[in-house]
């Protein structure tokens, strides 16, 4: 298990750096997860019918360090938040791309991990990373503790424009784009400075769907892709109207190329994907997202959560000595890096 799990991630890393090399068929008959090994709930067997046979996919929702990125402070995802997440991620976003593209693409093209993680994963320039793809195998999402289920705009936020634009870096890793598309803002990218860009209007009027969008040509594109999917038609007016006359330009001219490259290539109208995607968002909100039968061994289930918990806790409180040391040293440097240990804390006090 191990072992496969250790090929996976190396393969994974394999990919992000050759995109280029030639990738063996995978035998889509047979799932590639042996997971007989752990104890199985009845929302692992659920998980197996929706997730695994249906599309290939492992919703990893126990936190395995050999997936996580070791140099960050990361929690565990609550596990009924996981089960939430789970039903909402089915119905808003797999069976919206069923609906509009079909069954056979969302199997070819669902990455094989989808690995959850509970707290934010915090960077060292002070950005936060919402989630990440790894060569077209594996999407991490992180903050899952956050979700409110009644939240639109919030599940859009934290995770369905994550979802949309990893899932967009996944179908680019297979088909590029057209690179003209990199000419529009050829000038204006900022990899090391994007977040400088406080107010719609620094970065919409350089033709900048979000500020990130900023920052590469490759995530200009995924930006606005997923920017079209989940903003709503305020949000989306908003941006337009502050670029003014140049920058909504540059804008129309990227949402050109990127609809036509996702119906030519991909064959989805992006007008459908968005209508589907609002709908089913909206069904979300009245939806019954946990299964009573799910509830039958919650003792087992919280046993493997307080597990993961104290392990991290463990490790955490040993580091905040150091931490508290060095907020003493310098009170008004930034200190978010402490948000995991918090998150912790907080789950002991719950
Ligand atoms: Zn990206």
């Amino acid at each position: 298990m191990n072992t496969l799990k250790y090929l996976l991630w190396v393969g994974a890393a394999v990919v992000t750096l050759f995109p280029s090399c030639k990738e063996k068929e995978l035998d889509k008959t047979a799932s590639v997860f042996e997971t007989s090994s752990e104890h199985k709930t009845p929302f692992d067997s659920w998980l197996e019918v929706n997730y695994v046979q249906t599309y290939n996919m492992d919703y990893k929702y126990r936190m395995e360090d050999i997936e996580a990125d070791y140099s960050k402070n990361l929690s565990p995802a609550d596990v009924l938040q996981s089960m939430r997440l789970a039903k909402i991620i089915k119905h808003a976003w797999l069976e919206a791309y069923v609906e509009t593209a079909g069954i056979d693409f969302m199997r070819r093209h669902a990455p094989a991990i989808l690995h959850i993680i509970g707290s934010a994963s915090w960077n060292n320039d002070g950005t936060m990373t919402l989630g990440q793809a790894e060569g077209g195998l594996k999407i991490t999402l992180c903050m899952v503790n956050w979700l409110d289920a009644k939240d639109i705009q919030k599940m859009n936020s934290y995770f369905f424009r994550t979802m949309h634009h990893e899932f967009t870096h996944i179908l680019q890793q297979d088909v590029d784009y057209p690179q003209e598309y990199n000419l529009i803002s050829a000038n204006d990218y900022r990899p090391n400075a994007w977040f400088n860009w406080k107010t719609t209007q620094d970065y919409a009027s350089l033709g900048f769907i979000s500020s990130y969008a900023g920052s590469m040509p490759v995530e200009d594109i995924t930006e606005v892709t997923c920017c079209f999917v989940t903003f709503t038609d305020e949000e989306w007016d908003s941006v337009f109207l502050a670029a003014g006359e140049e920058g909504r330009k540059k804008l129309n001219q990227k949402v050109a190329i990127m609809k036509q490259y996702m119906l030519e290539v991909w064959k989805i109208d992006m007008d459908k994907l968005r209508n589907v995607v609002r709908r089913r968002m909206d069904e979300v909100v009245r939806m019954e997202l946990l299964e009573p039968q799910w509830y039958t061994t919650p003792v087992k289930m919280k046993a493997v959560s307080d597990a993961a918990l104290q392990q991290l806790s463990r490790q955490l409180r040993e580091q905040w000595k150091d931490a508290a040391e060095y907020m003493d040293r310098c009170p008004n440097c930034c200190h978010v890096h402490n948000a995991s240990l918090i998150n912790i804390l907080q789950h002991d006090n719950n």
